[in-house]
């Protein structure tokens, strides 16, 4: 009884310390608000016509950016479909074999009716031990929610949360609004900047605050832009963190690009096909988290040769009819299908389908 109290104790404790860094940066947001609106605008600016703009422009960037930020921390990321954990029967069948070539024939067995592409670097279905299911493509255990997260692209101690399939677009608005944020404090507090340095500031307290300010904000926006260029070039190769560091492995081998589908459509599978959605935390992306459409050629769509060449995977892709267009098995189909978001896949046709089931696009169908 003991070990495992004090096991919930510290593991209580953990989940504490976890909010530390969320509650570091929400005091530094909440005095940076304090700092700017009141020891800046109200307190330093004498004219008003240039207090009420930047106080306009300030607060919808503010809301902007404590939205995203909101929406990344308290979005639970997505775990996969029940279709992906082993049933019953398979769990006592793979129990009782004990040779691992054995329950790799059984996982095979089950990960025929799924949606799964890429494999362990030696081949092999990936399966999660702890949570007791196949993996599907692109879905990872995270040691620190201790699940198996869809799409996972980090766990993020600054939100205290997964980044995955379910938050990547409110990280990315978070990560654009958070440097706009601090960019648009860096720019409208330099001429205060200069001042305090010049004398031109009245002695009180607000001069330091202005000081700090901009300190602080043109610290955040060196390290934002950095982190938000890289995500953007990501977002640009359809490639998780964890992609970037390790490439996924497919039937054929590793590939970088096989979830890449071309600039317009990557960028669309994170922020979806509505315009308007694009700049709110609102989600938006596409598919369901579980199965990614691929192009299943060692080619990257975005090389200039490969769109217009002769290649149907290729062609398909240049003709939006992606979402999706690996080859798909019945059930496959109905999983992707399932989900309302993938609204290309409705509208293909039987032709279109038998388009897809085209020889050359279907190596990672062939046994
Ligand atoms: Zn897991
Ligand atoms: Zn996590």
């Amino acid at each position: 009884m003991a070990p495992s109290g004090s096991r919930s104790i510290r593991r209580g404790c953990k989940r504490v310390l976890y909010w530390i860094p969320v509650l570091f940066i929400a005091l530094i947001v909440a005095w940076s608000y304090y700092a700017y609106v009141l020891q800046l605008c109200i307190e330093s600016i004498e004219d008003t016509g240039e207090k009420v703009v930047y106080l306009l422009v300030y607060h919808v960037v503010f809301v902007l950016f404590v939205w995203a930020y909101w929406q990344t921390i308290f979005t639970r990321p997505l775990n996969p479909l029940k279709e992906f954990h082993l049933s019953h029967s398979d769990k006592e069948l793979l129990e009782r074999e004990d040779r691992g070539e054995s329950q790799q024939e059984i996982l095979r067995r089950i990960a025929r009716d799924l949606p799964i592409y890429t494999r362990t670097n030696s081949g092999a279905i990936r399966f999660c031990d702890r949570c007791q299911l196949l993996k599907p493509d692109r879905c990872h255990h995270c040691s620190v929610c201790d699940k198996c997260i869809l799409k996972m692209d980090h766990h993020c101690p600054w939100v205290n949360n997964c980044v995955g399939f379910s938050n990547y677009k409110y990280f990315m608005l978070f990560l654009a609004y958070s440097l706009l944020y601090c960019l648009f404090i860096t720019a409208t507090d330099l001429q205060y900047f200069i001042k305090f340095w010049t004398k031109g500031l009245p002695d009180t307290q607000a001069k330091f605050h202005i000081l700090f300010l901009f300190f602080s904000a043109s610290m955040f926006s060196v390290s934002l832009a950095s982190l938000f260029i890289y995500h953007c070039w990501l977002v640009c190769k359809n490639r998780s963190t964890l992609e970037a560091v390790r490439a996924p492995v497919f039937r054929h081998g590793t590939d970088k690009n096989g979830f890449s589908l071309g600039f317009s459509k990557n960028f669309r599978q994170v922020f979806g096909d509505e315009v308007k959605f694009w700049p709110v935390p609102i989600f938006s992306s596409l598919g369901d988290g579980c199965s990614f459409p691929t192009c299943l050629v060692n080619l990257d769509p975005e090389l200039p040769s490969s769109p217009t060449g002769s290649n149907p995977a290729s062609k398909a892709a240049t003709e939006g009819r992606q979402f999706p267009s690996k080859p798909l098995r019945e059930s496959q189909s109905r999983l992707l299908t399932s989900t309302p978001s993938w609204s290309e896949s409705d509208g293909a046709t039987d032709k279109d389908k038998k388009g897809a089931s085209n020889p050359a696009i279907t190596i990672e169908n062939e046994a």
